[in-house]
């Protein structure tokens, strides 16, 4: 993984537009070149593989986690499946000595983070992801040391370094109950999704100084992508991932609960298109966010139908994960995840507010 490094960080004022056209991201493309994924797997093996991944997970006194994004058969192997905030929660406080996460590296350090004592095994030591690659320690710090005395709220999507320079942790799900706990007079520093920055903004109604780093998947996902499916699917409910590269123009129109195009749309965390979709009286649904949670919605919602805005709207980070990488890991015990000490204490501080606040 190459460190995208966006050398200019977005001014509270500056509009969603500006901010987006200010960025040097690279351009927008699905996905790192770099990263080979490997191809799908053939069903009428999963059965047999998962098996064995149980037992190896009872011997070695494993639990399973999944991120939402994973391949399906791992989300089905798994014993929890979620967003970050739910795993690195489920992470905390399992019984289990070793922790197998299905997911990418910054989510595995941050288990070991809040579990030193456990043995945290990543299947594939090359799952990274392009958001967390958006700024390096370095970076932070010379940004910190432009705006002395402001409070740092980093998303979750960071490596272990820059949580440790920072004052708060935040997922999607709790990003707005962060911000909202934070002294009003406090300036902060939000660091590095720009369009969940710019969304909390709107909904927080406070002024953030914004990183302009993107995830290549999310910024992707374009309004033009949201408009055609609105044509085709007049009755079906918007929702919409606030990393979306839509979502600012969604939210630049309506705010938070907004009308796209006279469709409702609502702006959701990945946890919270699950609960949603769930309660909902709607039996169709357009999903503005990688398409791996359109396993995890068919499952917990059935009966209802989900359409993914963007097909190619696939991280090729999490699809490295296959079922024999699983495997592997566990029984070999390869992959272990380790945090140097120091740095560990220190991001701990910031997950830990994270958690706490919930
Ligand atoms: S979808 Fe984007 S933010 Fe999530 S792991 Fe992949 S690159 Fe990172």
């Amino acid at each position: 993984m190459t460190p995208n490094g966006r050398p200019a960080a977005a001014e509270s004022a500056a509009p969603a537009g500006s901010a987006t056209t200010a960025s040097t991201a690279p351009p927008a493309a699905f996905g790192p070149g770099s990263v080979v994924v490997p191809p799908p797997g053939d069903p009428a093996t999963f059965p047999a593989l998962q098996a064995e991944i149980r037992e190896l997970a009872r011997e070695h006194n494993a639990i399973v986690l999944s991120h939402s994004y994973e391949r399906p058969e791992i989300q089905d192997v798994a014993d929890h499946v979620g967003d970050s905030l739910r795993l690195s929660r489920i992470a905390a406080s399992a019984p289990e000595s070793t922790i197998v996460f299905c997911g990418v590296s910054f989510m595995a350090e941050t288990a070991k983070i809040l579990s030193p004592d456990k043995r945290v095994l990543l299947p594939d030591l090359a799952a990274g992801c392009s958001l967390a690659d958006s700024i390096t320690v370095e970076q932070l710090r010379g940004w910190k040391a432009e705006h002395r005395g402001a409070v740092v709220v980093s998303y979750v999507n960071t490596s272990a370094a820059v949580k440790a320079e920072s004052d708060y942790c935040c997922t999607s799900s709790n990003a707005r109950a962060v911000i909202d706990a934070i002294p009003a007079d406090r300036r902060i520093l939000f660091l590095p999704d720009m369009f969940l920055g710019l969304w909390l903004q709107r909904v927080t109604g406070r002024k953030l100084t914004i990183w302009l780093g993107e995830c290549h998947v999310h910024a992707g996902i374009k309004p033009s992508d949201v408009a055609e499916w609105h044509a085709r699917e007049p009755g079906a409910e918007l929702l919409i991932h606030p990393e979306c590269g839509c979502t600012s123009q969604v939210i630049e129109i309506a705010g938070d609960d907004a009308a796209f195009g006279g469709k409702p749309a609502h702006i959701l965390s990945t946890e919270g298109m699950v609960t949603y979709a769930e309660q909902s009286p709607a039996d169709t649904f357009l999903i503005a966010t990688e398409t791996g949670i359109l396993h995890r919605l068919e499952q917990k919602a059935p009966g209802k139908r989900f359409v993914p805005v963007n097909r190619e709207a696939v991280c090729q980070y999490m699809k490295l994960t296959t079922l024999e990488k699983v495997r592997d890991s566990l029984r070999l015990g390869i992959h272990e995840i380790d945090v140097p000490a120091d740095v560990a204490a220190k991001a701990r501080l910031a997950l830990e507010r994270m958690i706490a606040i919930g």
